[in-house]
């Protein structure tokens, strides 16, 4: 079984790095520390590499083991975890070198890039998936584990509310709180506390932000200067794209955010309520993730990437409301269907 050659390769390799995406969220962060310090019990040291991380993630136990670099060509073993593409993942160059390399992760668009690969779609986290890997493992989940999966867990799921989230999901919390993970500093931490930054972007995004195809989609969009203005730091953008999605009657929510060193490029975040697979439209330019929350990287003008995402965008809605139980309306149904 995967998880079984998992386990053996981890006990015969003697340096191991873990790496997970560029613009690591709290699943990210969580999975590697969790994973990291859950090694540590059966005596395996591994180095993480994390180009930067926002500060929201600073009281993570462990946190002060991030490393910057390394010597590339020094590890036997490169796990890669909550990423589904080599082109996405940070430090990349480890991985590469290294002689075996792992890749754990819940991404449906997951691409298979390693030598060995253990990836669910249905888990709606990373951690998840490291937390049933060390409950395989025999492994003891400390507070302190307990505490960086489930910062995974409570990031990817909107603290427990996305239709991700399982009744497994609700096992392990309720395990992990009984171990003395504080759920709730976790929630109030990561979800509900925002920098000032964070607060003075999200007010340019409503008033920049545009409702279209009869309400359907909305979309906004922060530039570099905006960055600059309210002094951002990393992580300072997370969440922008929940304000358009949270407007009732919206199913997609468009968000672009300007790239710091590339002026031309513009990352994409998406998110729809119900039924558009944002992936699916992501993937047509180059990206990828989850059904209802997704990104792609694109060049060009605000208003041409508008354009190219809302003409992309309309044709999955225009697909869904001919199958819809509003199609019993036969009106509303052939107005939809031309
Ligand atoms: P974000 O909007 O950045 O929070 O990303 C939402 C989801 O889409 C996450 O699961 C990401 O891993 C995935 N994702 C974001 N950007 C990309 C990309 N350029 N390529 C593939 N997947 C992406
Ligand atoms: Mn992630
Ligand atoms: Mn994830």
């Amino acid at each position: 079984m995967t998880l079984d050659e998992i386990l053996k390769e981890i006990q015969e390799a003697e340096k191991i790095v873990m790496l997970a995406h560029e613009t690591p969220d709290g699943d990210a962060i969580g999975s590697l520390l969790g994973l990291k310090l859950g090694l540590e019990k059966i005596g395996k040291k591994a180095d993480v590499i994390v180009t930067k991380y926002a500060r929201t993630f600073d009281f993570l136990p462990a946190i002060d083991a991030l490393k910057t670099e390394s010597d590339i060509k020094k590890y036997d073993l490169a796990i890669s975890l909550d990423c589904a593409t080599i082109k996405r993942l940070d430090n990349r160059e480890y991985f590469e070198n290294a002689k075996k390399t792992i890749v754990i992760d819940h991404h449906g668009s997951n691409n298979m890039y390693g030598d060995i690969n253990y990836v669910n779609p249905v888990a709606p986290a990373c951690a998840e998936i490291v937390l049933s890997m060390l409950s395989y493992y025999n492994i003891e989940i400390d507070s302190k584990i307990g505490t960086c999966l489930m910062t995974g867990i409570i990031t990817d799921t909107g603290g427990l509310q996305y239709p991700s989230t399982t009744a497994d999901t609700f096992e392990y919390a309720s395990e992990l709180l009984r171990k003395g993970v504080d759920i709730p500093d976790i929630c109030k931490r990561t979800l509900q506390t925002k920098t000032k930054a964070n607060f003075e972007l999200s007010k340019r995004v409503m008033d920049r932000l545009e409702i279209l195809e009869n309400g359907k989609i909305a979309f906004s969009y922060i530039t570099k200067k905006d960055l600059k203005e309210v002094n951002a730091e990393e992580g300072d953008h997370e969440g922008l794209v929940n304000i358009g999605r949270n407007i009732e009657g919206v199913e997609v929510s468009i968000f672009i955010r300007q790239d710091d060193e590339d002026e031309k490029m513009y990352k994409v975040s998406m998110r729809s309520g119900e039924y558009v697979n944002v992936s699916d439209v992501c993937l047509m330019f180059g990206g990828g993730g989850h059904p209802r929350a997704a990104g792609a990287k694109i060049q060009g003008t605000t208003e041409q990437i508008k354009t190219k995402l809302v003409n992309e965008t309309k044709k999955y809605l225009k697909w869904f409301w001919g199958r819809s139980k509003k199609s019993s309306n036969w009106i509303t149904f052939l107005i939809n269907a031309f």
